[in-house]
């Protein structure tokens, strides 16, 4: 299913063109318009899903023995040192484009993202901790 709004079908329909590293039947492998370091791609499934949730548990495992394989290609390619993957579901955590992707960001020494691809912690009570233990644990 395609959505006749979105960017990421467009692009990954290649209707709009872009800086494709990887293609299948499924999925398309472009380069950030806007990376956070050099070689920043984006894993796009060609088929329109809004985010994680929505995607079926297939397609998910497929994504992620895609980004397995790309990481390395990445690595031999750039010589980087590290890789970061991001995936952002819902504006609450920095989805900005409602179709899913995840982003393979590759890390070099002095990258400047030192400070940007990590969380504050969280300071949790013993008693916080469990409550949340105990609305998750099966
Ligand atoms: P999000 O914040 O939704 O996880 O990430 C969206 C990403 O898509 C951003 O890193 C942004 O730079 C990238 N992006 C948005 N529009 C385009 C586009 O038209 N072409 C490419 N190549 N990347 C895009
Ligand atoms: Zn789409």
């Amino acid at each position: 299913m395609k959505d006749s709004n979105c960017i990421f079908c467009k692009i990954s329909g290649g209707e709009i063109p872009s800086k494709t590293i990887y293609e299948d039947n499924e999925f398309r492998v472009i380069l950030d318009i806007s990376p956070a370091t050099r070689g920043h791609a984006l894993i796009i499934p060609k088929e329109h899903y809004a985010n994680l949730y929505e995607m079926p548990e297939e397609a998910a495992g497929r994504v992620m023995m895609l980004a397995k394989r790309m990481a390395g290609y990445l690595t031999e390619r750039l010589h980087c040192e590290g890789l970061n993957i991001v995936q952002n579901n819902g504006e609450v955590a920095g989805q900005t484009v409602f179709h899913f992707h995840m982003h393979l960001i590759p890390r070099y020494t002095g990258d400047g993202n030192e400070d940007k691809l990590c969380w504050h912690h969280l300071e949790l009570s013993a008693e916080e901790l469990e409550e949340i233990f105990n609305k998750l644990k099966q």
